[in-house]
């Protein structure tokens, strides 16, 4: 790491005490970053890189909401509008106990370079809260979208910041979340993304962020002339981009052999099939279940309870050709990684939001393998969120063909993006700097036209 990364991260530390995933982000894009700042001194002189890494806005709400047993509950509510040089903020919202500060800033740092990616015209933003929907009923999860939703309305609109999901903000908390907007505001407007079919909501939005992601797996397997059919594939996680990536695996005939959630892992050798798929799909988006149940309701298959003692995650530990973690940060350590590549993964599209830890990145890239990063692999959610503002604001729906065509194109299109880029700077193959370094022009030379903002 060059002598400019290394100032510019003692300053970051130093502004953004115990942030440490934020932190994480900006080191791993700081390393290509100054690869571009070394041929192109004007991103340098203008302090384009520093700017990205301050927020143009943060709000902190309170969120107070009564529970079913009438008690008084408060969390805390964020939405962090990170950058505005190429479109309205834009990202998702994340309801989990372990949200802060320091998380969402992560996120929409990611967000400003995977938007840049998309070829649309999307800013970046990141918000949610600290509340745990978990075991929580529809009428607790209404009341807390509904509160949070009275202080956010004063932030978001379609030309300012557009919301979506992301972990625990789903079709149920995206429809409460809308109706208090259009009843406060009394407008009905494309203000979130991720709506319901009957009342803005594109086709193929839940299903884009996983099968984004086995595309981009594709595209990466075309250079070597290979493809995903027959290859054993490892997914991690449970939810919405879990579950479509799946089912794009199958389309493609591959075989998913793995879930988890926060509870523990299966593996089902056998393949998880369409059946099994909407099993799953009822279990989580219904029943609201726990992932263990799928080995009780289908023979052969093993069950893995999470065990904090351990260092690794079995999951990994798991022969297969290919992996899409697909849960969360940091979910891949660094002795994952030596597991993954022991067990003869050699494809890693990232699904989640920087799943790997910074040692796995660099065995995977040392390692020569085809490594996806989530900023370019899981941009096709955010993709065809930008395709449901286009709907919204022509007042037409786009057929199912139509959506996933333009998305299949978006993904080649970053693919595209990232290798000839990742070429250009001699690091053929690298889609880790091919990701940072495309994503990255595109907002400098945007924030180099508009001034010093
Ligand atoms: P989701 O539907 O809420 O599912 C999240 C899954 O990950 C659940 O199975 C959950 O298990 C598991 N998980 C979450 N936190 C965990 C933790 N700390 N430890 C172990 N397991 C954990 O969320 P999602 O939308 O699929 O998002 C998954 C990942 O994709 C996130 O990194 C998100 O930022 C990223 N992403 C999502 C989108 C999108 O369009 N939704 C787009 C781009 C990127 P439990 O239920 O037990 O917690």
């Amino acid at each position: 790491m060059g002598e400019y990364v290394d100032g510019l991260m003692a300053q970051l530390v130093a502004k953004n005490p115990g942030e440490p995933e934020f932190h994480q982000a900006v080191q791993e894009v700081a390393g290509s970053v100054e690869l571009a700042l070394q041929r192109n001194p004007r991103y340098r002189d203008a302090k384009v890189f520093e700017r990205m890494l301050e927020p143009e806005r943060v709000v902190i709400f309170r969120v107070p909401w009564v529970d079913d047993a009438g008690e008084i509950q408060i969390q805390r509510g964020f939405r962090v509008e990170m950058s505005s040089a190429i479109g309205p903020y834009k990202g998702g919202l994340r309801f989990h106990p372990t949200v802060y500060l320091g998380m969402l800033k992560f996120l929409a740092f990611e967000q400003t370079f995977k938007n840049a990616l998309t070829t649309l015209p999307l800013g970046a933003g990141k918000g949610g809260a600290d509340f745990d929907p978990k075991g929580k009923s529809d009428g607790e999860v209404m009341r807390f979208c509904q509160s949070f939703m009275t202080e956010l309305q004063r932030h978001v609109g379609q030309y300012t910041d557009v919301p979506a999901g992301d972990i625990g903000v789903g079709g149920r908390e995206i429809g409460y979340l809308f109706g208090q907007y259009k009843r406060i505001r009394n407008e009905f407007t494309g203000v979130l993304t991720g709506k319901g079919l009957g009342w803005g909501g594109s086709l193929i939005r839940p299903e884009a962020t996983g099968y984004g992601a086995v595309y981009f797996a594709e595209e990466m397997l075309g250079t070597r002339g290979d493809a995903l059919e027959g290859k054993a594939c490892l997914v991690s996680g449970s939810g919405n981009v879990a579950q479509y990536t799946v089912e794009k695996l199958l389309d493609l005939g591959a075989t998913p052999v793995t879930l988890s959630d926060s509870g523990g892992v299966i593996y089902d050798k056998e393949g998880i099939d369409r059946e099994k798929l909407a099993y799953v799909i009822e279990l989580k988006t219904v029943r609201r279940g726990r992932i263990s149940e799928y080995a009780e309701r289908f023979p052969g298959v093993e069950y893995t309870p999470a065990d904090v003692a351990k260092h690794y995650n079995p999951l990994w530990a798991i022969p297969a050709d290919c992996a899409f973690p697909s849960a969360t940060q940091n979910e891949i350590n660094a002795e994952d990684a030596a597991n993954l590549l022991a067990g003869g993964v050699d494809v890693i599209s990232e699904g989640a939001n920087m799943p790997t830890v910074p040692e796995g990145i660099d065995r995977f890239v040392e390692a020569g393998i085809l490594f996806g990063p989530g900023k370019a692999a899981n941009a096709g959610g955010v993709a065809v969120s930008g395709l449901e503002m286009a709907q919204n604001s022509s007042r037409r729906s786009w057929s199912r063909e139509t959506v996933d065509d333009r998305l299949h194109d978006i993904m080649r299109a970053i693919h595209e993006d990232c290798r000839a880029t990742a070429e250009e700077y001699e690091a053929p193959g690298n889609y880790v700097h091919g990701a940072n370094i495309a994503g990255f022009r595109k907002v400098a030379d945007a924030m180099l036209d508009q001034g010093v903002v």
